[in-house]
């Protein structure tokens, strides 16, 4: 346990560090050649990658429109039932934030408007692993169909049958994702950044993965001929606050459910209270033993903090240093809390709302920033899969009413030509005036 008030600031810095992310010269250089390598051999490469990692069976990229039916129509009657349930609350809250168009007069006869318009292409990625995760599918899937793209591509590596998981068939299918391509890692990024013969180029690129996906989405999007990518990525966080009114096994579940992610994920407890932060430890004691994943939530679990504050506010102010991806609030009263918490990618307030239902089926999006980008990047929301663009007329009158401001604005900035823009105009409208 870590008393909080002991540290010097160096401790405190150290204290609430994240896990080291993988940035190392080798899987750059690693990445660059696999992109170097779709971008000059295309299909051919991206078949080879997937050969070499993935499945060595594989003929074709493209997973059929026949496969996918098949396959979502093999999902059980209750996945089903729970990914419809899914969509529908994620599809809400989405639907919830399509903006509005705005138009406004500036000045008299001087009019501005601001539209929203959905990206044309966008390509998911979802990554392989032991887990199939339907639940991604959703969180970039149902947005980007809210949102109104035209084409929406995914792509995920091949299992070891050369299929996807039905899950991810059937919720792809839900959110009326166009094609399913069988590649993985940072081939597949490659192809939809700079696009192949099978794959088409997208404009912007969504969704986790390891440190191979993440470097290559670094990549492309530094490119002038890549792709946007949704966010910078790092492992998975959870910073809980308890105080001594919490549900101990409640807290540790929570800890728990967030190191089951990877081995690199974090998990910290801040309280006021020491029993609770001794009870906590003991329950995530039990529940491990319990965990079909407690080979990696264990490695998890030790990299573990558990930190005791002189007060609830001094907690918050932990939190809001650390800035987490994950911050569920038990203590009583939490909403009240609210106003002194600055940073968190996404908010649990109270005993009854778990991580996992955001991670799930709430209805709010589940890719969130990490590795305390909470600070200046937001969730992931529908605005990701939209662009923004702006719109002005002016009228002969507007050009009157606001063409001295602007000419002397470019005198001052000696733009001459724009300057001339404006004058040329004004002296065509006195023309016109002295004629009438
Ligand atoms: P992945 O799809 O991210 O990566 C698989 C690909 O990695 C393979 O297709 C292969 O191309 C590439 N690869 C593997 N070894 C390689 C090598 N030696 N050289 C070059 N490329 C190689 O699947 P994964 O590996 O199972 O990782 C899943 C990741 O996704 C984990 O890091 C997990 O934490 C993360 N994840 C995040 C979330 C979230 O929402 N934040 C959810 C689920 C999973």
């Amino acid at each position: 346990m870590i008393i909080w008030s002991s540290l010097s600031k160096l401790e405190k810095k150290t204290a609430l560090s994240r896990p080291a992310m993988a940035n190392s010269q080798q899987l750059k250089q690693t990445v660059g050649d696999i992109i170097a390598s779709v971008e000059s051999k295309g299909d051919a490469a991206v078949i080879d990658f997937t050969r070499k990692f993935d499945y060595p069976d594989l003929q074709s990229l493209v997973l059929s429109q026949e496969n996918i039916d098949t396959l979502a129509s093999s999902v059980t009657a209750e996945v089903a039932g729970a990914i419809d349930i899914a969509f529908n609350n994620i599809k809400a809250f989405h639907d919830a934030q399509l903006p509005s168009d705005i138009a406004l007069t500036t000045t008299p006869g001087v009019n501005c408007e601001l539209r929203f318009t959905p990206l044309d292409a966008v390509g998911l990625y979802i990554p392989g692993g032991s887990a199939p995760l339907p639940s991604t599918v959703l969180m970039l899937g149902v947005p980007a169909l809210v949102a109104g793209c035209d084409n929406k591509l995914l792509c995920t590596p091949p299992n070891k049958q050369g299929l996807i998981a039905p899950e991810i068939a059937y919720a792809a299918r839900k959110c009326g994702i166009e094609a399913i391509y069988l590649c993985g890692g940072a081939q597949a990024i490659a192809a939809m950044a700079l696009g192949t013969d099978t794959i088409p180029q997208v404009d912007k690129i969504f969704g986790p993965g390891n440190s191979f996906v993440t470097e290559a989405k670094q990549q492309v999007s530094l490119r002038a001929d890549g792709a946007a990518i949704d966010m910078p990525a790092g492992p998975s966080e959870v910073l809980v606050l308890a105080d001594e009114f919490a549900d101990a096994e409640f807290v540790a579940s929570d800890l728990l459910s967030q190191a089951e992610h990877g081995p690199d994920s974090q998990a910290i407890l801040v309280s006021n209270s020491e029993a609770l932060i001794e009870s906590a430890k003991a329950a995530v004691e039990r529940q491990l033993s319990t965990l079909s994943r407690a080979d990696i939530a264990r490695p998890a679990m030790e990299n573990a903090r558990y930190i005791l504050a002189d007060s609830i506010d001094d907690a918050i102010l932990v939190s809001n240093a650390y800035a987490p991806e994950h911050l569920i609030v038990q203590i009583e009263d939490a909403r009240s809390l609210l106003p002194k918490i600055k940073y968190a990618g996404s908010i649990f307030l109270g005993p009854w709302s778990p991580e996992s239902a955001g991670d799930y089926a709430s209805g709010t999006n589940h890719v969130l920033p990490t590795y305390g980008y909470a600070k200046n990047y937001s969730s992931l929301g529908l605005l990701d899969f939209m662009r923004r663009y702006t719109i002005q007329e002016l009228s002969a009158d507007g050009m009157r009413n606001l063409g001295p401001a602007i000419m002397a604005l470019a005198s001052a900035e000696g733009l001459d030509a724009h300057e001339q823009a404006v004058a040329l105009r004004m002296q065509k409208l006195a023309n016109a005036n002295d004629k009438g």
